[in-house]
């Protein structure tokens, strides 16, 4: 989804170069959560090739099957209180069981309670070894410069998308899209990237592809998305299509958006060979 920043992340973790601690930023709310389970993923996988969990170590079936390894995540809409601060503190002490790290995930900084700030400190002063903590924030200014300070921060540029917006059969008919991205009917590949080319604006229909893809990946991967989301991606799951296939079309969306919205690429060109490869 943001290949660049991806990039930067399977390098440092490949080169055992990873800081402990990372802050998200930026607007898009699900795109933060996205990038932080898939990059919690990446980090616990025993056997990653090319910057991908390789999706059958132990460690990488268990988020298939939702069970977390070594993660802890908070997730609360309001008040995260210093009791969940000194929890998540007890966990980070625990000895691993089979992840590689121990990570925590805090989603929605602004949500913390101050008194809270101090446990967090504490944490980020003296971090058990192995520890990966990634926290989102929506606006950087709301962490306190001693938490800032000891982290390192990420830019996320949101989509400005979300899928809650659009209406029942737009779902379905970009969805069945999907399905023909990730299917092998070529003739059927070809016939989308025609109609695509001919809409006003093919790029937004690819960016939903985008979002709609990279949204499955993190279903697959065990993260949470809202019912209406998973409802759409269950009997696709019962497929039990390919994990590397469903990397492989969102690096292939990903690229193919940047085309045809950077260049004066030739749309109907640029779709086809991008849903081919896929
Ligand atoms: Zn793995």
């Amino acid at each position: 989804m943001y290949p660049k920043q991806w990039s930067f992340f399977g390098k440092a973790l490949a080169g055992d170069r990873l800081h402990h601690a990372y802050i998200f930023y930026g607007p898009g709310h699900q795109e933060k959560k996205d990038f932080i389970l898939q990059l919690a993923a990446l980090a616990q996988c025993a056997k990653p090739s090319e910057q991908k969990p390789c999706g059958e170590c132990v460690n990488c079936q268990a988020l298939v099957s939702k069970r977390r390894v070594d993660t802890f995540i908070i997730d609360q809409q309001e008040n995260i209180s210093i009791d969940t601060i000194r929890e998540a503190q007890r966990f980070l002490g625990l000895t691993k069981t089979t992840g590689l790290k121990k990570i925590l995930i805090i989603n929605g900084f602004e949500k913390m309670r101050p008194e809270a700030h101090d446990t967090l400190l504490k944490i980020f002063e003296e971090p058990p070894v192995d520890t990966l903590i990634l926290l989102a924030v929506e606006n950087i200014t709301n962490i306190p410069k001693t938490i800032l300070s000891r982290c390192h921060s990420v830019y996320l540029p949101g989509l400005g998308l979300s899928i809650g917006d659009l209406s029942p059969e737009e779902i379905k008919t970009i969805w069945q899209e999907c399905e023909i991205i990730l299917g092998v009917k070529n003739f059927a590949k070809l016939e989308l990237a025609f109609q695509t080319s001919e809409l006003e604006n093919p790029a937004d229909r690819i960016k939903w592809w985008l979002i709609f893809l990279n949204s499955f990946l993190v279903v697959y991967h065990g993260g949470e998305q809202d019912n209406q989301i998973e409802n759409i991606f269950l009997p696709l799951l019962e497929k039990n299509i390919n994990h590397a296939k469903i990397y492989r079309a969102v690096e292939e969306i990903a690229l193919l958006l940047s085309k045809v919205e950077n260049t004066n690429t030739l749309t109907r060109l640029a779709i086809e060979d991008a849903l081919l490869r896929v």
